[in-house]
Formats: structure tokens, sequence, C-alpha cells
């Protein structure tokens, strides 16, 4: 008997649960946000609007389109034209230099002044961020060679890496001042790829393609990363939420062995990812 109504109650909340969630995606279907930004909402939960992957792939709808914009890939990695990858370059000289007593490793940028000055204190506040756990230190240029300049362009994107000269941070002021999307394109500039494109991502992640958007699956390829004897991170600000480029309210990537482990939902750098800045820096 007592077995019985313990079915009954677990039931009844089954469908109390559904129904909650039922209207919590009507509600977002009905909101006044469909219409300025198209598929992206409607393709995912409302929990998940806010993710960093989320926020990068609503804002880079039309990234890389514009006329002077690079070819951008994976969601939010701009290529020199030409190039159909961006690899992993670190040991191939696109650190950024460490120099001075400290060691400390300095990275010169320029801020557009596109942005509202509270726009502008979002960037910095990002910017400033990594001084309190590593040894970047994100500087105003002066006359340095090589340095990042942050940009309103079309969309969230960064060059993996250091590539010499000036290069783009793009952060468009509709959608990519966010501080947790500020840290991730940093963490590019950096030399830093998506966490789950590791090279061992199959141990701790399932791709489920059939729920992928046609054409988006190569957002999804496997890099042959060096990851720093780090362990595989699902907290990381790199990595993509579970309903990236989802062309059907669907997940997309799912954890492994356990589906329900979360993912993806960083607002801000996770102690593994100031752990490998550290690690790649040598940080001391
Ligand atoms: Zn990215």
């Amino acid at each position: 008997m007592a077995t019985s109504t313990a079915i009954l109650l677990f039931g009844l909340l089954g469908i109390l649960l559904l129904v909650q969630c039922q209207q919590e995606e009507v509600k977002i279907d009905d909101g006044k946000e469909r219409g300025q930004t198209g598929y992206i909402l409607d393709s995912i939960p409302a929990e998940e609007v806010y993710t960093v992957s989320a926020l990068i792939e609503r804002a880079n709808q039309r990234a890389g389109q514009d006329p002077g914009d690079p070819e951008v890939v994976e969601g939010d990695i701009a290529v020199p034209t030409g190039l159909q990858n961006a690899d992993p370059c670190t040991a191939r000289g696109c650190k950024w230099r460490r120099h001075g007593k400290k060691g400390h490793v300095y990275v010169p940028y320029i801020i557009s002044n596109q942005y509202s000055s509270h726009e502008k204190a979002v960037i910095e506040k990002a910017l400033q961020s990594f001084a309190q756990s590593t040894c970047v230190r994100f500087t105003r240029r002066r006359r340095q060679r090589d340095y990042i300049h942050i940009q309103s362009r079309s969309g969230c994107w960064s060059y993996v890496g250091r590539r010499g000269g000036g290069q783009v941070v793009s952060l468009a002021r509709r959608g990519c001042v966010y501080h947790s999307v500020v840290q991730h394109e940093l963490l590019h500039a950096l030399g830093f790829n998506h966490e789950q494109t590791r090279s061992d991502r199959d141990l701790h992640v399932r791709i489920l393609y059939q729920n992928i958007i046609k054409g988006q699956e190569h957002n999804f390829r496997k890099i042959k990363t060096n990851n720093l004897g780090t362990p595989y991170d699902y907290g990381s600000v790199m990595h993509y939420s579970r309903y990236a480029f989802s062309a059907n309210r669907q997940p997309t990537i799912e954890p492994i062995p356990n589906p329900n482990v979360v993912i993806g939902r960083a607002t801000q750098m996770s102690a593994t990812d100031i752990l490998r800045v550290n690690l790649l820096y040598r940080c001391k």
C-alpha cells in the first residue's frame, strides 16, 4: 500500500515538474526577446540562455560576414583568411612574452571608443581579473608592437594566441559585453581552445550529432590540444553548454558517464582555467 502511494506521489510530482517546464518554455517562446534574437532562444531551455556559449552563439549569427572581418570558425575563433582551422600554436611561439623582474606576462591592449563607460568598465574588470590570479597583466598599449585591439565588430570572437602586430578581439556591444564572454575571448587570445575540443574529450562528453544544426557540426571537432596535465573541466568558461548549436531543443553535448552533470554554465574562469593560464605561462 505504502509503495503504491509513493509511486502515485512520484507520478504526480513528475507531472507537476513537466507542466512547470512546459510553462517556462512557453514563457520564453512568447518573450519579447524572441524577435531580436532569432533561432537560439527557440532551441534551448530558459536556464541555458545566459551560458557563455549561448550568449556567444546568439551574438554571432552574423559573425565574420562583414567586409574586413576574418573568417570565424568553432563559434568564435577568428582565422586568417585562407586557413581553415586554428590549430594550437602555443608550442610554435604564439604565447605572449614574459618579461620584467617579476616574471609578468604583459598583454598590451587598446579599447575602442565605441563603448559606453559602463561597457568599458565591464571589459576593464574582466581584463584586470587576470591579475588577481595569474601572472598575466593586461596593460594599456603605449608603443608595443604586439597588442590586442578590443572592438565592437560583428559578434564575439578572437584569434587563438598572439598573432603579431595588432589583433582584433571583437566584443559586439550588442550581446558580448558580459564578464564571462570577455574572459572567454581573452583566454582565446592567450592561446586556449574550447574545452570540448580537447583531444581526450570523448572520455568525458558524448557529442550528439543528430541534434546539431546542419552545417554546424564543425564546431564540435577535436583538436590535438596541449592539456597541460590538467583534468577535463565541465565548469570551464571555455566549455560549450549542453545545447550549443542545437537544432531541436535536444542536447548536443552530454557528459559521460553521468548525463546529468552540469556543463558549460560557468559565469567566470574556473579554478582550472586559472591553473592553465599559470601553467602555460609558467607563472610562479
Ligand atoms: Zn570561444
